[in-house]
C-alpha cells in the first residue's frame, strides 16, 4: 500500500511499515520483559544471576490490575505492589479516548500477534480473511460489549477490603511469572497454535469478538476527538478504504468513522487515492497527516509512563527480596 502524502516523514514511515515499526517495537519489548521476568524468577530460585524485575510485567495481569484501578478510583489508594498495572490501564484508556482504541491498534502485544496471524492468513491464502454474515457478526460483537460491561461491573463491585487483602497476597505479586510459565506448557502452546491457525483463516476474531478489554477501549474510542473523516465531494467511490480496513468498517459509506471497531490503524487513509477525500482530523475539523496518529499514540503513552515514573507511581514498593521470597513459596 503506497502512502499518498508526499511528505518525507510519511514516505519513509510508510515504506518501513508503520504497524510493523510501532507494534513490532512494543511486541519486542514485551518479549524482552517476559524473558527478564523469567530470569528474575531464576535468580529468586537460586538458579541464575540477579536481573532486576521489570515493572511493566504488571500488564500481564489485567484483571488484577483493573481491580486495583477501581480500588484507586474508590479510595485514592494506589496499589504499592504492582503500581505499573494501574499506569498501563490509564495509558490504555487515555490513548483509546484520544485516538480510537489507539492502545489496541498500536500498542497491545496480544493484538499484534493475532493481527499478524490474520495478515499471514491473507498472504498465504491469497484472499481476504473470512467474514461472518452481518447478523452473526453483530450478535458476537454485542456479546463482547455485554461481557466487557459485566466484567467491569463485577470488578468495580469488589469490596475495598477484599481488593486490599488480595493485593497483599504472595499470589498477586508472583502470578505474572506463573502465567508466563503456564503459557509455555505444551497444552497451552497447542491451544495458542490452534488459535493462530484459526485467526489465519477467520481474521483477528480475538480482538473483534472476544477480548473484553478491547470492548471497553472500543467504547472509549467512540468519544475520541480524533477520527477518520470522508469528504463525499472529493471521494471517487473506489471502495479502496473499506477494502483496506481490517476491522471491516464500511469507510466508503460513512461521513466520519465513529465505529467502536476502528483502532486508528490509518490503513484506509493511506489506501485512499483521492487527495483530501479521507483524512485524519481532530474534532472533525483540523486535518493532520496520517503518520501523526501513531506517533501521537506513542508520545501520549510515553508521557503517561514518564509522569508515573516522575511521581513515584511506577516502581513497586515491595522490596525485591520479598518478591524473591514469595517466588520460593512451594506451590506458588
Ligand atoms: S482502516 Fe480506517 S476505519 Fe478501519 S480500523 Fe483502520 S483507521 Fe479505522
Ligand atoms: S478510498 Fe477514498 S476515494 Fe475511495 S471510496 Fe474511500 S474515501 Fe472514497
Amino acid at each position: 500500500m503506497a502512502p499518498r502524502q508526499d511528505d518525507a516523514i510519511g514516505r519513509t514511515f510508510g515504506k518501513i511499515g508503520p504497524r510493523l515499526l510501532v507494534r513490532g517495537g512494543f511486541l519486542a519489548y514485551f518479549i524482552f520483559i517476559s524473558i527478564r521476568l523469567l530470569q528474575f524468577r531464576a535468580w529468586a530460585l537460586g538458579t541464575g544471576d540477579f536481573v532486576p524485575r521489570p515493572e511493566a510485567v504488571a500488564g500481564l495481569l489485567p484483571i488484577g490490575s483493573y481491580m486495583s484501578f477501581f480500588l484507586w478510583l474508590k479510595t485514592g489508594f494506589f496499589d504499592p505492589v504492582l503500581p505499573a498495572g494501574i499506569v498501563i490501564i490509564i495509558g490504555a484508556l487515555v490513548t483509546s479516548l484520544l485516538f480510537k482504541r489507539g492502545f489496541c491498534g498500536w500498542i497491545c502485544p496480544v493484538g499484534t500477534v493475532w493481527e499478524g496471524a490474520a495478515w499471514l492468513g491473507r498472504k498465504v491464502l491469497g484472499r481476504d480473511n473470512f467474514r461472518f454474515p452481518r447478523w452473526f457478526d453483530l450478535a458476537l460483537r454485542a456479546l463482547r460489549y455485554a461481557l466487557a460491561a459485566a466484567l467491569m461491573v463485577w470488578l468495580a463491585k469488589v469490596s475495598v477490603a477484599e481488593a486490599m487483602s488480595f493485593q497483599q497476597t504472595p499470589y498477586y505479586a508472583t502470578v505474572d511469572a506463573k502465567m508466563l510459565l503456564l503459557f509455555a506448557a505444551p497444552v497451552y502452546l497447542a491451544v495458542i497454535a490452534l488459535a493462530f491457525v484459526s485467526m489465519m483463516l477467520l481474521g483477528n476474531v480475538w480482538c473483534r469478538y472476544l477480548c473484553p478489554l478491547g470492548g471497553l477501549y472500543g467504547a472509549c474510542g467512540v468519544a475520541s476527538a480524533c477520527t477518520v473523516v470522508r469528504d463525499a465531494e472529493k471521494c471517487i467511490d473506489c471502495g479502496k478504504c473499506a477494502k483496506a480496513c481490517h476491522a471491516a468498517v464500511p469507510v466508503d459509506t460513512l461521513k466520519s468513522v465513529r465505529a467502536p471497531e476502528c483502532d486508528g490503524c490509518q490503513d484506509c487513509v493511506r489506501a485512499c487515492p483521492a487527495e483530501g477525500a479521507l483524512t485524519s482530523r481532530v474534532f472533525g475539523r483540523f486535518t493532520f497527516p496520517w503518520w501523526v496518529w501513531p506517533l501521537a499514540v506513542v508520545a501520549v503513552w510515553l508521557l503517561v509512563y514518564g509522569i508515573a515514573v516522575g511521581t513515584g507511581h511506577w516502581h513497586s514498593q515491595l522490596p525485591i527480596e520479598v518478591f524473591g521470597q514469595f517466588m520460593r513459596i512451594p506451590g506458588l
